[in-house]
């Protein structure tokens, strides 16, 4: 078995964002000199001898258009190592397998419903424990340190409530009683935020978000900076084949070239939303940890270098309003999934959270959650204004 990423050789820091984003892994093709990574369509590759190759033998094991990406992804985050992986939630599943039955992961108590589910409904049957924790007050977790906890798992901000947690803060608890602190950034990306920077041992991102960028495919990452963490993630990856097909990995790279300036029109564009969302009769709250009143707002402009481009409000009218408001707007597509150029539109507790009703991470009827896409401000703004009338 070849692993293919276990040396990084670009500079990791010396570049800026967008130059690594362009550039990490992906010079050109040294046989054509095509500028862009080939999509290597292939499920197994010649050997010049018995156990004489190239580096590769098998695609479910390794394949060049994967390696750009995994090598690519883990400079933005300022990593060592990168794996990529069928889905998020494929990437999930690699990390939790560090567990063994009678260990215990401690989760946020807001967070995506699909992780929820994998760790209550897949992991726990099998003896790995859970508890879901207010990570917003540290010390609530130091206070109540649940025995055999392995893992911490937070998303900071969190689906879809917009929560932020203090990775650093809570990276010294985690380590101080010997687990590891698993930071998913789909929400922030690297570009606005590098949790194994403030103390996180392993990020996660379902790329099928802001890193792919156009809702055209689904994919996870992993970050580390622990060789043997990096070891076992590939070997589950390889063992279980929770890998993706090269041209599906090809348009996630090819999305993240241009994911420094899709964010900073994502920020733009939400700014303008929450200022408008702030003085609506039809709002109630908005949640958003770029308002100085946000609980998180501090600690967010601390680890973050921007508030992100996800927003929620919660509807003045409760329940049948948000649902109304949702369903009269017209631009904004009703939709799962976030992060991509399109702006989308939800409901958490019927559509994206349902998994999570009368659990700890139950969410609030009357939310509504806007992933802000990149079209023109001026169109945003007038869609949510005829929206919120139907919310009166
Ligand atoms: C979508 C999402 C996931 C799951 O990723 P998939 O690619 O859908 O498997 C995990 N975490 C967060 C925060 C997400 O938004």
């Amino acid at each position: 078995m070849t692993e293919d990423s276990s040396t990084l050789h670009e500079p990791k820091r010396s570049f800026g964002f967008s130059t690594r984003a362009i550039h990490v892994g992906q010079d050109p093709e040294p046989m054509t000199g095509a500028v862009t990574v080939p999509v290597f369509q292939t499920s197994t590759f010649a050997q010049e001898a018995v156990g004489k190759h190239s580096g590769y033998e098998y695609a479910r094991t390794g394949n060049p258009t994967r390696t750009a990406l995994e090598r690519a992804f883990a400079s933005l985050e300022e990593a060592a190592f990168g794996v990529d992986f069928a889905s998020g939630l494929a990437a999930e599943d690699a990390i939790l397998r560090l567990l063994k039955p009678g260990d215990h992961v401690v989760m946020g108590n807001d967070a995506y419903g699909g992780t929820f589910r994998l760790i209550s409904k897949v992991f726990g049957p099998v003896g790995v424990g859970w508890s879901a924790h207010d990570l917003v007050d540290p010390q609530e977790l130091e206070a109540n340190w649940p025995k055999n906890t392995k893992l911490v798992w937070l998303e900071t901000p969190t689906n879809p409530l917009l929560n932020i947690f203090d990775i650093a803060a809570i990276a010294k608890i985690a380590h101080s009683h010997g687990a590891l602190l698993v930071a998913d950034n789909t929400f922030a990306t690297p570009y606005l935020q590098q949790p194994l920077n403030h103390g996180a041992d392993i990020v996660v991102h379902s790329t099928t978000k802001y890193l792919g960028g156009h809702s055209d495919t689904i994919g996870g990452f992993v970050a580390t900076n622990d060789a043997e963490i990096d070891g076992h993630l590939r070997f589950i990856k390889n063992a279980v084949g929770a890998v993706r097909g090269p041209w599906d990995v090809y348009l996630t790279l090819r999305g993240a070239k241009t994911l420094a300036v899709r964010m900073d029109r994502h920020l733009s564009n939400a700014a303008a939303v929450v200022d408008l969302l702030g003085s609506n009769d039809a709002v109630a709250t908005v949640l958003y940890p770029g308002l100085e009143g946000h609980p998180g707002h501090e600690v967010a402009a601390r680890q973050m270098s921007g508030f992100g481009g996800m927003v929620s409000f919660r509807a003045a009218g409760g329940r049948d309003a948000a649902i109304r408001i949702i369903e009269a707007t017209e631009l904004f597509t009703l939709a799962e999934s976030l992060g991509a150029v399109e702006s989308l539109i939800e409901h958490p507790g019927v559509m994206t959270h349902a998994s999570a009703e009368g659990s700890p991470l139950e969410v609030p009827d009357d939310l509504v959650r806007l992933s802000v896409g990149i079209e023109d401000e001026a169109d945003l703004l007038a869609d949510l204004v005829q929206a919120l009338r139907s919310g009166l």
